[in-house]
């Protein structure tokens, strides 16, 4: 029997705190699963962890849903973690959402709502408020944003989560665009159909850290943006048309001077502070243009963009139910 939704949770080293978030989850989906009729599975990919993560969800018991685990045989990065995810996942309807506990399982009925009841294709969580972070954070994600939906015509919604669900029609219309560079956030905003917004407040992270260092969130918005958006180079170009009209005046101005009033040229430092400015617009725009090169390049030579070293699938049988009957007695909705 195929689910109807499965839910993709992309896993890196967060053993600490699994067994609790599974419970957690199991039984939020599995209340929504008796209200609405629905069969759901839960598709949880280990991302190479270091810790024990990859055995622990390979013990976790199905408590009244089908479990999937795929463990990749090395981090491959959430995008692609999450890509294995939709790849094995069986259910006609999508969730994806992270497994540090940051995104409450709460809200996947409210989710499951917007989609039953109102007709909604995609439903996703923002982020009520960023007050939570570092503001050099907040001031790169507000820049990244501003690029990344300069002169687009779908704009990506600032302050997503990677926390939403996909109609049937919206999974199948994310399952069948071709890219490897993948931006998921992006793309499942670009399919269009009918979208809708949650605000939320994410949960503190109980376990671990989060993997964002620095240098790894701007390598991923590099990858965002030049995967998905063209704005870069548009920019690129606007920066040397400027350069190249500001010279021109300028060349045109220094010639009047010269020859109406005969004022001789200043010396050569301008003429340095010139070359300089140019030089380092050109290798500034060749730096964007390579970051395209690298993702047509990637893209040309094709490769998986992960290898599964091990998946097992836990079918909710009668035994499963009962222990989740006894284990977790009312305290969810
Ligand atoms: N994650 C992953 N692979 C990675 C890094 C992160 O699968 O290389 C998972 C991680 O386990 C979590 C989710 O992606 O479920 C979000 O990660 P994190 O909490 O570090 O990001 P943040 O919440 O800070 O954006
Ligand atoms: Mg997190």
């Amino acid at each position: 029997m195929t689910p109807d939704l499965s839910i993709v949770v992309p896993l890196y080293n967060e053993a600490a705190g699994l067994p609790f978030f599974h419970q957690n989850l199991s039984a939020c989906a599995r209340a929504v699963g008796t209200a609405r009729a629905m069969r759901i599975e839960i598709v949880y990919v280990d991302d190479g962890s270091r810790d024990e993560t990859a055995n622990i969800a390979a013990g976790l018991p199905p408590l009244g849903l089908d479990v999937q685990v795929v463990a990749l045989s090395r981090n491959f990065g959430k995008e692609a973690a999450l890509l294995a995810g939709l790849d094995h996942a069986r259910g006609d309807a999508l969730l994806f959402m992270d497994g540090d506990g940051q995104h409450p399982p709460e809200m996947i009925e409210t989710f499951v709502g917007l989609w039953k009841d109102e007709g909604y294709d995609v439903a996703y969580a923002v982020k009520a408020d960023r007050t939570d972070e570092p503001a050099a954070r907040r001031l790169f994600v507000k820049l990244f944003y501003r690029l990344l939906n300069f002169g687009a015509s779908t704009s990506i919604p600032e302050d997503a989560a990677d926390f939403r669900l996909l109609s049937p029609r919206a999974a199948a219309a994310l399952r069948r665009l071709p890219e490897r560079n993948r931006f998921f956030k992006g793309l499942s905003s670009w399919i269009g159909f009918r979208q809708k917004a949650v605000p939320y407040r994410p949960a503190l992270r109980e376990h671990g850290s989060s993997s964002w260092s620095f240098l790894r969130l701007l390598g991923l918005s590099m990858e965002g943006l030049t995967s998905f958006s063209p704005a870069p180079l548009r920019l690129a170009g606007m920066v040397g048309a400027a350069l190249a009209g500001a010279a021109f005046l300028y060349g045109s101005w220094i010639v009047v001077e010269r020859l109406v009033w005969g004022i001789p040229l200043p010396g050569y430092p301008s003429v340095v502070v010139g070359l300089m400015v140019i030089g380092g617009v050109q290798l500034l725009v060749i730096g964007i243009m390579g970051e395209y090169i690298a993702r047509i390049l990637s893209e040309i030579k094709s490769r998986p963009v992960y290898f599964v070293a091990d998946h097992a699938v836990r079918h909710a049988d009668a035994a499963g139910e009962r222990t989740a009957a006894v284990e977790l007695p009312k305290a969810l909705p």
